[in-house]
């Protein structure tokens, strides 16, 4: 299949979101996003923090979108006040992206969330976050490892029949983690996907998989795991048929 038309690349276009740096005062977008999907044929464009009213002409220059990791989401976004653990957060990324991801929803672009975006793509369904994990469910699995990216350190169990399960292949895979929140209340429209041996829950997807998410960070095992290349592999094969 020819990838170039008249000088136009024919891949699919990825807009991958940036975070903002305050102490550095740049957009940065972590380099494991953009060379996973260049691994799978897909062009990476990043997407700055911009203005929430130009969400939709953003989702309209691109084939699919990718909700990346970050900071904490602001509990007011969801109704809370924040709790004493809670980590750094950005209110206007959150409301940046959680207006896009309505934009994308709206026209039928895919979006591929991944760890922070889990949390956002939840609120933007109407669902609420536990915005500190050992200080709130007192789990006993560490989700915030100290182990390099690209080490897997915990299981979570692949619902059957999910869209997740027919990505992967498996029912058990084993992740890397790096999440001080979790998912509590379930957006409608959502359902679980994946969860770690504490019931913490590591993927979502909509009725259709055009939405998926999941709280690990596959851009940092697709090298070495085919489960989680499959991720970006068949995201942007959804992108490219669009
Ligand atoms: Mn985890």
């Amino acid at each position: 299949k020819a990838t170039h038309k008249e000088g136009i690349s024919m891949k699919p276009r990825i807009g991958i979101m940036s975070r903002y740096l305050a102490k550095d005062n740049r957009f940065v977008t972590k380099a494991g996003y953009i060379y996973a999907i260049s691994a799978v044929g897909g062009l990476p464009i990043q997407i700055p923090i911009a203005d929430v009213a130009d969400v939709d002409a953003i989702a309209g220059m691109v084939d699919g979108i990718i909700i990346t990791g970050g900071a904490d989401v602001t509990p007011l976004v969801y109704g809370e006040q924040p709790v004493p653990a809670i980590g750094p957060t950005c209110g206007a990324n959150d409301r940046f992206e959680i207006a896009l991801i309505h934009a994308a929803l709206a026209k039928k672009k895919p979006v591929l969330v991944i760890c922070r975006g889990i949390q956002d793509i939840n609120v933007a369904y109407g669902g609420t976050l536990y915005q500190d994990n050992p200080s709130q469910i007192s789990r006993d699995i560490c989700h915030n490892q100290v182990a390099a990216g690209t080490e897997r350190t915990h299981s979570a169990a692949i619902e059957p029949g999910s869209y997740m399960h027919s990505i992967a292949k498996c029912d058990t895979m084993l992740v890397n983690s790096f999440h001080h929140q979790a998912l509590n209340t379930i957006g409608d429209g959502l359902k679980v996907s994946a969860r770690a041996m504490d019931g913490v829950v590591e993927a979502v997807e909509n009725a259709d998989g055009s939405v998926f998410a999941v709280q690990w960070h596959p851009e940092l095992l697709y090298a070495e795991n085919p489960e989680h290349r499959a991720i970006f592999e068949a995201f942007v094969k959804r992108c490219a048929a669009k």
